[in-house]
């Protein structure tokens, strides 16, 4: 198992960004306001020609609230500077925006929403997209070659757990100057460093494991300034910052992530050993299983096995969808990294609308349940899942 990447991750959580209250909070207090006032002209020009870095525009990012949040951000994740989104998908659309240009690579499999952006909508603005499988790896060169500028990859991937080994991805895109960006979101800092093992952007959906109780929608890219620099306007012209009262619920929620994200981890793996045991389960998809295809790496490169399973059952689409009904702790939703468990079939939602074909391709069947593992005791979700497979 790789060591725990945190060095302090949970002094980081709480302290990492907050600033100096002159009343004494102790954390940065919730600036609502979308406009800063200035002393005089002069000081105002400096702001906006970027000779100084006041408060000015909550659209910009320019609010004492969300640069505070930024700060915690990139703190976590070990990088230079962080940027905060209205969502997940506009911190992907501003990264692809700005260091996609040249052409996008998405390997192995992606929340839904992502593969749409990609095969649906960035081509219609001229920019190039490919999809690579975790067994077509050997075209990947190629594809860069050709003048890909961004290799884009979830690790573990949703539904299917599949692990890419970053510090490998990130030397073959290096190879051919392009970047690599990680989608962070199943694993989160607490399990797994991408920029550590060589990638170049992390990408977050916020609205997962970072807000972890399923009552905020934010994204977040982590990298160097230099890297941001550019995202930074983009966000501008796209009106993608997320609002301030999102910013301070997000940082309030990221002072327990580490807490949360191990008693996730120990739940998801408590669970996936009895549904391993159980008749009723043909396969359990979860990188901490020893016979798990993704096992040796995720062990290498991540620091914990994370809070997402998913199960195949020995049933069809229907016997499994009647088994996700029956479920009364699980809450049947598509989301996930809350402290509510929660259960999808991923044909119904987040890949609801692929082909059969590909579906097969990416190893998808209707036989799937994926679980986001919550806070609760897990053998009360031990005991929902067997209940609801004995019905
Ligand atoms: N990345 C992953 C892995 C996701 O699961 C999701 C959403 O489910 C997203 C990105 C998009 O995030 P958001 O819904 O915050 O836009």
């Amino acid at each position: 198992m790789a060591q725990e990447p945190s060095n302090r991750l949970a002094t980081r959580c709480v302290h990492a960004g907050e600033i100096d209250d002159p009343h004494g909070s102790p954390h940065t207090p919730l600036y609502t306001a979308t406009t800063f006032a200035f002393p005089d002209t002069e000081s105002i020009l400096a702001t906006v020609e970027g000779r100084g870095s006041e408060s000015l525009y909550s659209r910009y990012g320019m609010n004492p609230t969300t640069r505070s949040l930024e700060a915690k951000l990139a703190s976590l994740e070990d990088a230079g500077a962080a940027l905060a989104f209205a969502s997940g998908m506009a911190a992907e659309t501003a990264l692809f925006l700005t260091h996609g240009r040249g052409g996008v690579i998405c390997v192995g499999d992606a929340y839904g929403g992502t593969l749409e952006l990609l095969a649906d909508y960035l081509p219609n603005m001229g920019i190039p997209t490919h999809f690579v499988l975790g067994d077509e790896l050997d075209r990947l060169d190629a594809l860069l070659a050709e003048g890909a500028g961004l290799v884009f990859v979830e690790t573990p991937t949703n539904p299917a757990l599949e692990v890419f080994d970053i510090a490998a991805l990130a030397e073959q895109a290096h190879a051919h100057h392009a970047l690599l960006a990680v989608d962070n979101t199943f694993a989160t800092p607490v399990n797994q460093r991408p920029l550590a093992l060589g990638a170049d952007v992390v990408v977050h959906s916020a609205t997962k494991y970072l807000g972890g109780h399923s009552d905020l929608t934010a994204g977040a890219l982590m990298a160097t300034p230099e890297l941001l620099g550019p995202v930074w306007d983009w966000r501008k012209a796209l009106g993608s910052a997320p609002d301030p009262r999102t910013c301070d619920l997000l940082a309030r929620s990221l002072r327990t992530l580490v807490v949360r994200v191990r008693q996730q981890t120990a739940g998801a793996t408590a669970i996936a050993e009895a549904m391993a045991a159980h008749p009723g389960v043909a396969r359990v998809l979860y990188p901490g299983l020893a016979d798990f295809p993704g096992h040796d790496l995720a062990a290498r490169q991540m620091a914990g096995f994370g809070g997402m399973l998913t199960l195949e059952l020995a049933g069809d689409a229907a016997a499994t969808a009647a088994v996700a009904d029956r479920l009364t702790l699980f809450a049947l939703a598509p989301s996930l990294g809350g402290a509510d468990s929660l259960v999808t079939q991923p044909v119904t939602t987040t890949h609801h609308g692929l082909d059969p074909e590909d579906l097969n391709r990416r190893g998808i069947s209707g036989a799937m349940l994926r679980l986001s593992v919550g806070l609760e005791d897990p053998s009360d979700l031990i005991a929902d899942l067997e209940q609801a497979l004995a019905g």
